[in-house]
């Protein structure tokens, strides 16, 4: 019960010494495990796709995430937002630490619901809904949803006239990696006629949500979206609303969770008072660090400089963009290669160019233009990716028939999350 993992929680729960600590015992082990995985394959004689990519998954980082959550941002319940990794074990672990969930599609619903959490822990968080979905939602009496447009007003009043609405209103999101802003959001000029129709058609409103971008980097856009959200919160109460939830969205990342924590917390206790309940959409806060993934170099290619006499190599490796680096393309990122075994060369380590590419037969698969590493690497290699668990499975294709679904070996370097995955709802 909840309860009881509250205590375990408050028992493993030392501060941030713990979180750093933590983080070095968890790359110990992952890099353990990769190598343990890797000594298992030979390359020159093993079954098609058993030299594929994996992943090395660490639940004691996500669970060391949420007590670093819990040690900034108490006022605000995290709902882990499921697209950003739909991992079922995640997923698990989260249920019981007792976060809530947002979810975007039916499918996604469906997925949480199957762990046997409870439908008032998800919000569907999509402001522009398929009308069939919005019925499953109602049917499953999963009722809290956002909303942004009259027309999803309607929409609602037709499908789900008790849903809990949530407005969710426009941010400043010119400083994140992937803006949401200009899909979704009211701005503050029509938030006032949205409330006003809610309440011509009986709809029941019950809070604000925003999100200031995914991989936002200006803390000050939550001071303004909280700022904001107060101005929406008050515009509600002449309408005859009660307000009761703020959602503050996801847009957290590890390096800079800190800093964007102080700053909302601020503005939350400045705009809000301790009777307003607060949750949040985290994604990519929660995931990005816990996965690591190895690939196969598959082919190399040598590339001599006529006038320096350098060579440079074209190294293949087994997953592209149309893969588990899908996240180059619609997530910004810059995966950085590491060396996980190379064979034993005369190369005395010397720093060596790269330029590394997927499996597929398209010219933009391409991982990393220019990178330098020790030594001359070969085909048969391994390399590894940290920061490989947000945006990046959930998108992956079978573009050219490689395979979506990898392998993903689960460790654990906190003993809480351990035993929390054996955990129930
Ligand atoms: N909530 C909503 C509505 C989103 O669209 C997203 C990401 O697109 C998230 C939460 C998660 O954002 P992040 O991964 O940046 O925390």
């Amino acid at each position: 019960d909840y309860a009881t993992i509250n205590s375990l929680d408050r028992e493993l729960f030392v501060g941030h010494s713990q979180v750093r600590d933590g983080l070095q015992d968890g790359k110990l082990l992952i890099h353990d495990t990769l190598k343990r995985r890797i000594e298992e394959i030979d390359t020159d004689g093993c079954r098609p796709g058993e030299e594929d990519a994996f992943f090395v998954a660490d639940m004691g980082e996500v669970y060391r995430q949420h007590l670093r959550w819990k040690l900034n941002l108490k006022r605000v319940k995290p709902h882990y937002a499921v697209k950003c990794n739909p991992d079922t074990e995640v997923l698990r672990l989260l249920a019981a630490l007792g976060t809530g969930f947002d979810c975007a599609s039916k499918a996604e619903i469906e997925q949480v619901l199957a762990l046997g959490v409870d439908p008032s822990r998800i919000i569907y968080a999509q402001p522009c809904k398929t009308k069939s979905y919005v019925r499953y939602a109602a049917a499953q009496g999963v009722k809290q949803m956002t909303f942004d447009n009259a027309d999803e007003l309607y929409k609602t009043k037709a499908h789900f006239p008790n849903a809990e609405l949530f407005l969710r209103i426009l941010t400043d999101d010119s400083s994140s990696l992937c803006r949401l802003s200009l899909k979704f959001g009211a701005s503050l000029d029509c938030t006032n006629d949205l409330l006003q129709l809610a309440k011509d058609l009986d709809l029941n409103v019950v809070g604000v949500s925003f999100h200031v971008g995914s991989g936002a980097s200006d803390p000050q856009s939550f001071a303004k979206a909280v700022q904001d959200s107060r101005h929406v919160f008050d515009q509600a109460a002449r309408i005859g609303f009660d307000l009761k939830t703020l959602d503050v969205g996801g847009g957290f990342s590890g390096d800079t969770f800190e800093s964007m924590a102080h700053v909302l917390s601020d503005a939350l206790d400045e705009h809000f008072p301790p009777g307003v309940r607060i949750i949040g959409e985290p994604g990519r806060y929660y995931v990005s660090s816990a996965f690591t993934l190895a690939c196969n170099i598959i082919a190399r290619r040598d590339i001599q400089d006529p006038a320096t006499r350098q060579t440079s190599y074209m190294l293949y490796l087994n997953d592209g963009v149309y893969g588990n680096f899908s996240s180059i393309i619609f997530d910004h990122q810059h995966p950085y290669p590491r060396i996980l075994s190379k064979q034993e060369h005369d190369d005395k380590g010397r720093s060596t160019e790269y330029s590394i590419w997927g499996p597929s037969c398209d010219g933009i698969d391409l991982i990393s233009a220019a990178c330098t590493l020790n030594g001359v690497l070969d085909v048969g290699d391994w390399l590894y990716f940290e920061e490989m668990g947000a945006y990046t499975r959930c998108s992956a294709t079978k573009f050219n028939g490689f395979t979506n679904s990898h392998d993903v070996l689960y460790v654990s370097s906190e003993p809480g999350a351990s035993a929390l995955l054996d955990y129930h709802p």
